[in-house]
């Protein structure tokens, strides 16, 4: 095999800076860094991939944006072609890695369970039940009581906000007061993505199953996210990990957006899912809303009169979190303004809510601007590159808050704040610990930061 000549380290340099921005994506990041080129010749750039499936990977989605780039940067038309190389090229510098420009954080691919807290308020006790929500309330709890001896697999789907991390998390709270000898595990779908993604990176997918396989109570929370990307490899794993449970007869609960006919995915898999108990939270109806709000004021030690949640109530209709999130907005503008909590005041600061439009005009910018302001820092910094924990924390923060209130992917929120998917869960994760350990600044920054997103109409 020829060796890359300074000329051509230097051309793939070039191409990779050129097109960084756009293939940014956790397969291109993660594998991207075991790529080198190893000769130019006849028009062909010859370029050394660790494996077969980093070869696949990159032959079918991303040869052509190397192809043109590497074109641009050598000055003539020319091919790639991927061939798998047991060792590096010895000529070729280490490539730049775009992930790890910015990596910030251990790999992702440790596979720590104790980095996926449940939240101590997703609790049955916090939950209130409506028509709504009945069946799958009830369906949640006789799994908790019953594991595997009930419904297996339960999956909960419905939109976003409608309480079903919350309902899956109450299982495990309660399955672990009930049955304190089994091994609960609660995670993301996407966090069990990028374990899987990882462990074959770093060659540890024995380590990876045996640790997914040790779990008696598995719930996978966004199972969307698998079934969205890197689905050919993480989807048959997904299948077998959780075919190893179910016929060990261990529970398994997931939830998703969509329910298991709308979701890309493998027939066998489908049907899986519907073996067991499919159920949908729907949007909750008005009494149940009021009775959402009547728990959350109380919780809270907030005095709102009736007349006032009954008025949100009828505003907010299609999510729980914007619901709360309009109340702390009422109250906190009562508190701003040195008024009382009347419905005149709810209807004044509520009138951007438009109906069926939860978080009208909240994007990350937003929420980055708000977190700046908290903290009394420019929103850029928490693009740019300091590691500073002055600029650090706030950035998780900010992450966080785009995970919470937007509901979108780790790699969605990578691109806003020029970080990569394993930064952002990292970010995620370590927000969710430090809430879940009730971190008094934290707790306080997220809820006032909260506040100032909703509260943006009245700046
Ligand atoms: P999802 O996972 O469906 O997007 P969550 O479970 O995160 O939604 O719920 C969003 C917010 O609404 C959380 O603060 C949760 O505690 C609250 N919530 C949802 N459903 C209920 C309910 N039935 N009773 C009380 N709070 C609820
Ligand atoms: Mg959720």
């Amino acid at each position: 095999m020829a060796e890359a000549s300074p000329d051509l380290a230097r051309a793939w340099h070039r191409a990779l800076a050129g097109i960084r921005q756009e293939l940014r994506g956790p397969a291109f990041d993660l594998w991207i860094g075991d790529v080198s080129p190893t000769g130019y010749h006849n028009g062909v750039v010859q370029l050394a991939v660790p494996n077969p499936f980093v070869q696949e990977l990159m032959s079918l989605r991303y040869a052509g944006a190397l192809r043109s780039a590497l074109s641009e940067a050598i000055g003539e038309p020319l091919e790639v072609e991927f061939s798998v190389a047991r060792e590096r090229p010895l000529a070729a510098p280490p490539p730049p890695a775009p992930a790890r420009l910015f990596a910030e954080v251990d790999p992702v691919g440790e596979v720590d369970f104790a980095a996926s807290p449940l939240n101590p308020r997703f609790t049955f006790d916090s939950f209130v039940v409506g028509a709504s929500n009945r069946f799958p309330q009830a369906a949640a709890q006789a799994v908790a009581r019953s594991p595997a001896k009930s419904y297996n697999p339960l999956f909960l789907y419905g939109g976003v906000g409608l309480g079903k991390t919350h309902l899956m998390q109450a299982i495990g709270h309660l399955v672990r007061q009930l049955h304190p000898e089994l091994n609960v595990v609660y995670v993301q779908g996407e966090t069990f993505l990028y374990h899987f993604v990882s462990s074959i990176r770093e060659d540890r997918t024995a380590e990876f199953r045996r640790r997914y396989r040790s779990v008696d109570v598995w719930l996978v929370d966004d199972f969307q996210f698998i079934a969205s990307r890197e689905r050919t490899r993480t989807e048959p794993e997904f299948f077998h990990t959780f075919n190893a449970l179910y016929e060990t007869n261990k529970q398994i609960v997931v939830t998703s957006d969509r329910a298991p006919k709308d979701l890309l995915i493998d027939d066998r898999l489908r049907s899986r899912f519907e073996w067991g108990l499919v159920t949908d939270i729907k949007p909750p109806d008005i009494e149940t809303r009021v009775a959402i709000l009547q728990k959350r004021a109380a919780e809270d030690r907030l005095l709102v009169p009736d007349d006032v949640l009954m008025y949100i109530a009828q505003v907010v209709s299609d999510s729980i979190r914007v619901l709360e999130g309009a109340l702390v907005k009422v109250v906190a503008s009562a508190s701003l303004m040195h008024e009382e909590v009347t419905v005149e005041l709810a209807r004044e600061c509520l009138k951007d809510y438009t109906l069926g439009q939860p978080h009208l005009g909240v994007d990350s910018a937003v929420i980055q601007r708000a977190v700046a302001k908290h903290y009394g820092m420019e929103p850029e910094a928490l693009v740019g590159k300091s590691r500073r924990q002055e600029v650090a924390l706030p950035r998780q923060v900010a992450m966080y808050l785009c995970r919470e209130v937007l509901g979108i992917s780790f790699n969605d929120i990578g691109v806003h704040f020029d970080r990569d998917h394993s930064t952002v869960m990292h970010a995620c994760t370590k927000i969710t610990e430090l809430l879940a350990s009730r971190d008094a600044d934290v707790s306080a920054a997220v809820s006032s930061i909260t506040e100032r997103i909703e509260l943006r109409g009245l700046e």
